[in-house]
């Protein structure tokens, strides 16, 4: 599922507002800096994050300018205990809803622009792995082979992919 590009929300109503309440316990848990809804499970163009400065929700959100480049030891909750330099651009201009349907328009750089690239492209199906250049795709599938991965049911992040390729 984590391959599905996610559906806009529609009516920001109380179902949403509790899964966002249990979204933001699941990254705390994790512990992660941001969680999109289709990592647990909802199809749904929503995303939590902290980086922080307390949890914020953003519901449809898009990015409408990126600017620079950072390179940064990027993970994902869904592939635990990896993590990659990977080259993104530095700040992007996010739009989107609050949970009061209230429009936010952030300018994010460094760790709060990674957070929302991040995100998004889970929320667009795009899975981490896919941002790696050959090199790491290699050092990931030799890690994952020496760990003999099980994987999770359904292989939800595509790690299986590694292996395709
Ligand atoms: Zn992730």
């Amino acid at each position: 599922m984590l391959k599905e590009r996610t559906r806009d929300v529609e009516d920001i109503d109380g179902q949403v507002a509790s899964l966002v309440d249990s979204m933001i316990e699941t990254m705390y848990d994790a512990p992660g800096t941001g969680l999109a809804a289709n990592q647990v499970g909802v199809q749904r163009r929503i995303f939590v994050y902290d980086i922080g400065d307390g949890a914020r929700a953003v519901i449809n959100p898009q990015i409408v300018e990126s600017e620079g480049e950072w390179t940064y030891d990027e993970g994902c909750l869904s592939i635990p205990g990896l993590s990659w330099d990977i080259v993104r651009p530095n700040a992007v201009h996010l739009i989107g809803l609050d949970l009061d349907g209230n429009e936010v328009s952030i300018e994010g750089s460094e760790l709060e622009g990674r957070v929302f690239q991040h995100e998004l492209d889970h929320l667009d199906g795009i899975l981490l792995v896919e941002r790696l250049d050959e090199d790491q795709r290699k050092q990931a599938l030799k890690i994952l082979r020496s760990r003999t991965l099980l994987m999770p049911e359904g292989d939800p992040d595509g790690l299986s992919d590694l292996f395709s390729r």
